[in-house]
């Protein structure tokens, strides 16, 4: 007889756990007890050693699907002589460390139950289990029991409080339990806030009006969606104009796999992504000609499937997809709360469907795309966060890091762990900053967090460097925007010794003041070395150039052939009028507001305006994306290149260009060309490990043919997967950085 105590740390909390610890303990005629605390897990049981041993291994083998275990640590002591297993309340000690469940999809017991007349949660928005269900967006504290939820206010019904405390019951301690008796419901009301009423229930008008063509609100897991008939052109265009977004790709809501496959077709690999707990946005192919509105001038789509009951239920009564995009004011982070969504969305929607289950934490839909052989997740967000990203060592210090400015995420590191945050977004709005300090306060509360170390971008000019700077209570350190690209490939991939590291992106600021984005660095976890870079493009405007291909070709053609530029007959020019093109030739010529960068993001940008395929940018990458549509892979031919002194010069290739006649084929030519250049850069330095991170990273073809050459040449390529390769996942590298070195 010996008693075992056992501590577990992990996703171990709000999975169903306890009950399944409990299961085996009594099945193998254990006592002791099981409870939560703010480490994780401990259990206590005692009995005969080769009971013990079973159970060991049960604990391993047979354990709830969402449970994972990163950490345990065992004990045999002297038996207390318990007198049979009990699940005990949760006692809260020392500082938080069990690890948050993301928000998990509605599991198919519960839509089965959803769906079934004869259920007591019959069409019931809100049901879920411990297999399902929001976490990250309800919970306020460690450890994740009701109280510390925003289901707290809700008192079970006798139904209910017989399921929780069964512990042979799908809902035993499910925490945001609740029935049509007892827990939130969903009203409808107007824009102006005045209740809709009538003969059918707030759901059913609600799906009358997406019939009709109207533009809804719709209160959901980590915030408000913005919803409309997606086969309506007239209602996506509405939405266009109210969102001021003229071309940006929305996402699209399926009823189910068929419904989606009469608009897209997935591969095998996309449909179980869209089939995952996660139920994130994935990027497929759309069928010719369907859903034009909806992604302008693109092959693909973002396509997902209901993943909560309210949308389960909404979409099971509609006979088309709809338009489901994070419900914002353009720039904005998504809306959270029923006063916010009637002061910020009544402008955007004529109906709003709100509940008075809270959102403590808001929280977008991830995205991810199939690029070359994996999924590559490029924005992280719900269902995702905030699993960690545990590490092989501990930290030597409590990292924050900021991130740096589109796209943004900032992470917490501590032990041997980094969290990233959910997507907040561009920084660029005063609302933006408040949610990033929200997003920061959130995570310090929740894992009683204070940082010994803050890091930031280079850039002087990114809000999150200006506010990094500010903070009084750490050291404060600044990780270049290419190294910190790097570094988060390498502590995805757990490579923690030299590689060559190929970061190529939109723009960052380099160490020298110039804007970089086309680099190849030789890193390790200490520092690294900028080895080889494109040749200089000058930004022709500054910051105007960014969103307009046709300056930068013409920066390139100024470039190399001066004035002489000025008399071609390409699209580039013919999209400009004369005056603006004598404008800037003078302004290239006595380099007025013409800053220099190095990007890779740029030459797709040359490239799509010397092609004609993209003039001016209606969002970010617009024109990389629709390079990515028209690649070949049957071209197998390139353009040429120079390298000079560490210069990776870009005029053969451009000249090649203007010299090819055939047109169709120059998006792959250019593509093939990016591919050896990488592959003879990594060849010159040597190392054998590559790692590629950058926002051009998410283009398919490309990462596939760089890893592919590389490859082939021996070398150990590492790519991204979990972590966004754009620069969301710049936070987790500067984290690495500010963890690891004092
Ligand atoms: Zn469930
Ligand atoms: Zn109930
Ligand atoms: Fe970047």
């Amino acid at each position: 007889m010996t008693r075992l105590r056992i501590l577990l740390n992990g996703t171990v909390q709000g999975v169903g756990f306890r009950p399944f610890v409990y299961r085996i303990a009594r099945t193998l005629g254990l006592k002791g007890y099981v409870t939560n605390d703010t480490g994780g897990v401990v259990i206590e049981v005692e009995g005969a050693k080769d009971k013990l041993d079973d159970f060991l291994l049960k604990l391993h083998t047979e354990k709830p699907l969402l449970a994972k275990i990163y950490y345990e640590e065992t004990a045999y002591v002297e038996p207390a002589g318990y007198d049979d297993f009990r699940i005990e309340e949760s006692i809260s000690t020392g500082p938080p460390q069990a690890l948050i469940l993301p928000d998990i999809s509605t599991c198919g017991d519960c839509t089965g139950e959803l769906l079934d007349p004869d259920d007591r949660r019959y069409l019931y928005p809100f049901i879920n289990c411990t297999n399902c269900g929001p976490r990250f967006t309800i919970i306020k504290g460690l450890p994740y029991d009701r109280p510390n939820t925003t289901m707290k206010d809700f008192h079970m019904c006798p139904a209910c409080e017989n399921e929780y405390k069964d512990p042979n019951n799908r809902r035993f301690h499910a925490q945001p339990n609740a029935c049509p008796e007892c827990g939130p419901n969903v009203r409808l009301v107007g824009n102006d806030g005045a209740p809709v009423t009538g003969e059918m229930d707030a759901i059913t008008s609600l799906m009358e009006k997406i019939t009709s063509g109207a533009i809804v609100a719709v209160k959901g897991i980590g915030g408000f969606h913005l919803i409309c008939d997606a086969t309506s052109n007239e209602s996506v265009r509405l939405l266009r104009e109210r969102k001021r977004r003229t071309e940006k790709p929305f996402a699209v809501m399926f009823r189910d796999m068929e419904q989606l496959k009469r608009y897209a077709m997935p591969d095998v690999m996309e449909e179980s992504l869209l089939l995952s707990p996660a139920r994130p946005i994935v990027i497929v192919r759309k069928k010719q000609g369907t859903l034009p509105e909806v992604s302008p001038r693109l092959e693909k789509i973002g396509a997902f499937l209901p993943y909560s009951p309210l949308h389960l239920i909404i979409l099971a009564g509609l006979e088309n997809p709809v338009v489901a995009t994070s419900g914002n004011i353009s720039d904005e982070p998504i809306v959270r709360d029923n006063a916010e969504a009637l002061d910020r969305l009544s402008q955007l929607a004529a109906f709003i469907m709100i509940h008075n289950r809270p959102i403590h934490r808001r929280c977008d839909d991830s995205v991810v795309k199939v690029v070359g052989e994996f999924p590559q997740v490029i924005r992280r967000s719900r269902g995702h966060v905030p699993l960690p990203v545990v590490l092989p060592f501990r930290l030597d210090k409590k990292v924050l890091a900021v991130g740096a400015h589109e796209k943004n995420t900032v992470a917490i590191g501590f032990d041997n762990r980094i969290i990233l945050s959910q997507h907040i977004g561009d920084m660029q709005t005063p609302e933006s900053i408040e949610y990033f300090e929200e997003v920061i306060d959130g995570l310090s509360s929740i894992y009683e967090f204070t940082p010994d170390v803050i890091v930031h971008d280079l850039h002087p000019r990114y809000s999150t460097t200006r506010w990094a700077i500010q903070q009084d209570r750490a050291e404060i350190i600044g990780v270049q925007h290419h190294y910190a690209h790097i570094l988060s490939c390498m502590a995805e991939n757990g490579i923690y010794d030299e590689v060559t590291g190929i970061s190529w992106d939109g723009t960052g600021y380099g160490e020298d003041g110039t804007l970089w984005g086309g680099e190849f660095l030789a890193c390790n976890t200490g520092g690294f070395q900028r080895r080889y870079h494109f040749r200089q493009i000058r930004l022709l405007g500054g910051e105007k150039a960014v969103r307009e291909p046709r300056r930068i070709a013409l920066s390139v053609l100024f470039d190399i052939f001066n004035e002489g530029a000025l008399e071609m007959d390409i699209p580039t020019l013919r999209a400009f009028d004369r005056k603006e093109l004598s404008l800037l030739w003078l302004a290239y010529n006595r380099s007025i507001n013409t800053p220099v960068c190095s990007s890779a993001g740029r030459l797709f940008d040359a490239l799509s305006s010397i092609l004609g395929i993209l003039q001016i940018c209606s969002y970010e990458a617009q024109a990389a994306m629709l390079v990515e549509d028209l690649y070949d892979p049957a071209v197998r031919d390139s353009y040429g290149y120079e390298l000079n002194n560490g210069i990776i010069d870009w005029e053969p290739l451009f000249r090649d260009l203007l010299e090819d006649s055939e047109t169709n084929k120059a998006p792959s030519r250019f593509l093939n060309t990016l591919a050896l250049i990488a592959l003879n850069v990594a060849l010159l330095e040597g190392r054998e490990k590559v790692c590629l991170s950058g926002g051009v990273f998410q283009n398919s073809p490309l990462t596939s043919l760089i890893s592919g050459k590389l490859r082939a040449e021996g070398f150990k390529v590492f790519t991204h997967k979990n972590i966004p390769a754009n620069d969301g996942g710049i936070s987790l590298g500067q984290a690495l950085y500010g963890g690891m070195n004092p």
